[in-house]
């Protein structure tokens, strides 16, 4: 069987890595793919983003099904494209990706289907947004309504540093069209989770629980950025959490879009802020969805998945999720990102990457911003590699993925050394 994965990160280097395991696979091919999917048994870069070169690329090769990575070709539609070819392909229609594309979709959808979100309003003139501001008082929260690559929001401490948000928004077009609206939302206090499941349009399937780290620095410092690292699974969410998540965020998000003509496909990603107190009643809200899988939690995700993934898939794509299950790896895995310098603003690129050595079962390196040249490979983005490992306790994770990141160089990496902290300060060892 072949199949082909899109996108170019390290999530979808660990979903092709995972995917390429089974015995049915002759080939997965990634398009773009990266350094490390250059490099990986059994799969192979395809140089193509169009839509149009895909679909003929899938229908040549007669690729099983497709899975898509990245949210940007979702919300243009690309599911809609291979569907209407007759091809199989795994992530939610262009109406439906509206869940990530548009954050005034997303929290309008919310409020009508009673789905626990923070309070917000719209706006697109920039005087009446400082003056909402102003009246609701900092902190605050403002978000561009479109896709900014993880750059469109600003928690914001001060009325004025909300202000400057807004200038930069709505007043000099710096993030473009997706910056053209903005919602403004109270500030949730808490602990972030990543919760995700696989849908069918009529069934889900729960993925292992996660925790990424959004800040670039130690101790949840500096700006904030892709993610810097991850683990699954997240103590956080115990069982009654995990009831609750499922009762009032995911079956309220999937019946919701089925009523409103959307029936959900794809993964769906939430992002949930929770706050103290004990679980029966803490507060739970909704901070976003995502309509594909976070990275980096997917590269923990995947190394944890023991299942076939090929046939997890072929159930998704066929409408019969009811049919799969996926057993998980009972060890905690813990990814560490490794930055090139100056990420999250412009990276230093073009650097040789040392010491990458063998993946094996218990720790495998996924490549982001990675490409191969003449046979080296070098960094080609902001968020490197991903370090990630199996360990019996949070702590044995840890230490075998960073005894990993020291041995990978280049000029002027940059990774927190503190991932899993949340995991060990809450009492895991
Ligand atoms: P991503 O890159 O995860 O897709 P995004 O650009 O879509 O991010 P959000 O996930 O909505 O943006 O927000 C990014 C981060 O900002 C969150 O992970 C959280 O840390 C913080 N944040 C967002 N909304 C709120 C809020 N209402 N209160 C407090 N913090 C928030």
């Amino acid at each position: 069987m072949k199949l082909l994965v899109i996108g170019n990160g390290g999530r979808e280097h660990a979903l092709a890595w995972r995917l390429a395991q089974s015995e049915r696979i002759q080939k997965v091919y990634v398009a773009p793919g990266n350094g490390g999917t250059a490099t990986t048994a059994q799969l192979e870069n395809v140089a193509l983003t169009d839509a149009g070169e895909l679909i003929a690329f899938a229908k040549k090769e007669g690729i099983a099904y497709t899975v898509v990575g990245p949210e940007a070709p979702l919300a243009a539609g690309i599911v809609d494209a291979f569907r209407a070819a007759g091809l199989k392909i795994f992530g939610p229609t262009q109406k439906a990706a509206q869940l990530e594309s548009s954050k005034d979709y997303a929290k309008a959808f919310m409020v009508r289907h009673h789905i626990p979100t923070a309070t917000y309003q719209t706006f697109t003139d920039p005087v009446l947004a400082k003056s909402y501001i102003s009246e609701q008082g900092a902190p605050i929260v403002v978000k561009a309504d479109g896709l900014a690559a993880g750059k469109g929001v600003v928690v914001a401490a001060s009325v004025q540093e909300a202000h400057e948000a807004i200038d930069k928004m709505l007043g000099d077009g710096s993030l473009g069209a997706a910056g053209a609206r903005v919602v403004i939302e109270e500030c949730l206090q808490g602990e972030e989770a990543s919760f995700m499941v696989m849908c069918d349009g009529q069934q889900v399937l729960v993925l292992a629980t996660s925790q990424d780290h959004k800040r670039l620095l130690d101790h949840d410092q500096g700006p904030n950025t892709g993610g810097m690292g991850a683990y699954s699974p997240a103590p956080i969410v115990t069982p009654t959490l995990h009831n609750r998540i499922m009762r009032e965020v995911i079956q309220p998000t999937l019946q919701g879009m089925a009523k409103d003509g959307h029936p959900y496909t794809g993964f769906l990603y939430a992002g949930l802020m929770i706050g103290d107190g004990p679980d029966a009643s803490r507060p739970l809200k909704v901070l976003e969805y995502n309509c594909r899988m976070g990275d980096p939690e997917t590269q923990p995700i995947m190394m944890r998945v023991k299942s076939d993934l090929t046939e997890v898939f072929e159930h998704a794509v066929n409408g019969t999720l009811e049919q799969a299950s996926i057993t998980w790896d009972r060890r905690t895995a813990l990814g560490v990102v490794i930055a090139a310098q100056n990420y999250p603003d412009t990276p230093r690129t073009g650097d040789a990457i040392t010491g990458l050595g063998k993946n094996t079962e218990e720790c495998a390196v996924f490549h982001a911003g990675t490409r191969l040249e003449d046979g080296v490979v070098k960094t080609a983005g902001g968020r490197v590699l991903c370090v990630t490992a199996l360990g019996d306790s949070v702590k044995r994770a840890q230490a075998t993925a960073y005894q990993t990141v020291q041995r990978i160089q280049f000029e002027g990496r940059q990774y927190r050394s503190d991932i899993g902290w949340r995991a060990l300060s809450s009492g895991e060892t």
